[in-house]
């Protein structure tokens, strides 16, 4: 069988808060389970391939996203690899270029985005940092805690072609508005660091099923679940 290739789009444009553990675990996942993956790190300048089954997207400053966004377009091969089935995950700065359009910084001036999402993004009244608890519905219908630390100056608004992708409990999320990023067909974006799939193996294991179209077999996560039960405890006493 092929291995599973998962491509990370420009780790030195958008590869703030270590997001490139979000590429690791998800290799490291499939590994651990007998199947096979291909990490490629693609930088600007490289064709993207598009024979992908996963692509991702990280976290990055104001400027870089632009070039990034500007690359991504002008390259082609993430929109044929999506084209083809591929899932893409986008985080943070990498969520908000997979918009319609966003704006940076202090600056008001609208970019267009990547199209992938029906999001759009404009400067918040003020930057969101801090840690970020969230209820993802997970597909079976039960849910999940979903813990990681966000900043970012754009608030997000989804239309109508994109569903958020938790629920906001602690934290400002999207846009202050109780949701927390978006889901539309094969592209999810989300805006916590940690790496978000490091934090929550759960996500990363959605994304592989998504990916690879196969249950993933439950590994030993209990190092992890214990991790996991401190950080919710801490920002859940953090609020009172
Ligand atoms: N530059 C974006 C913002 O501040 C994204 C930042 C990030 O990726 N952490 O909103």
């Amino acid at each position: 069988m092929k291995p599973v290739k998962i491509v990370l789009i420009y780790q030195s444009l958008l590869g703030i808060y270590g997001d490139r553990g979000n590429a690791t675990v998800l290799a490291k996942r499939l590994e651990w389970r007998g199947i096979s993956a291909e990490l490629e790190v693609v930088e600007p300048g490289d064709p993207i391939p598009s024979d992908a089954q996963l692509y991702l997207l990280g976290g990055g400053e104001d400027m870089a996203q632009i070039s990034a966004a500007n690359a991504i377009t002008a390259d082609g091969g993430l929109y044929r690899g999506l084209e083809s089935g591929a899932v893409l995950f986008a985080v943070c700065a990498g969520y908000q270029i997979c918009g319609n359009s966003y704006t940076v910084g202090d600056n008001d001036t609208v970019v267009a985005g990547l199209g992938l999402l029906d999001v759009d993004t404009r400067r918040a009244p003020e930057r969101a940092v801090g840690e970020i608890l969230t209820r993802w519905e997970r597909p079976d219908g039960s849910q999940s805690l979903i813990t990681g630390f966000e900043n970012h100056g754009g608030h997000t608004t989804l239309g109508r072609g994109a569903r958020p992708l938790a629920a906001v409990e602690i934290g400002v999320g999207n846009a202050n508005d109780g949701t927390e990023g978006a889901v539309q067909g094969r592209v999810i974006g989300s805006y916590p660091h940690g790496p978000i799939l490091a934090r929550n193996p759960q996500l990363a294991d959605h994304l592989l099923t998504m990916a690879t179209d196969r249950d993933m077999s439950p590994l030993d996560d209990s190092a992890i679940d214990r991790l996991r039960s401190e950080r919710i405890a801490h920002v859940r006493r953090g609020r009172k």
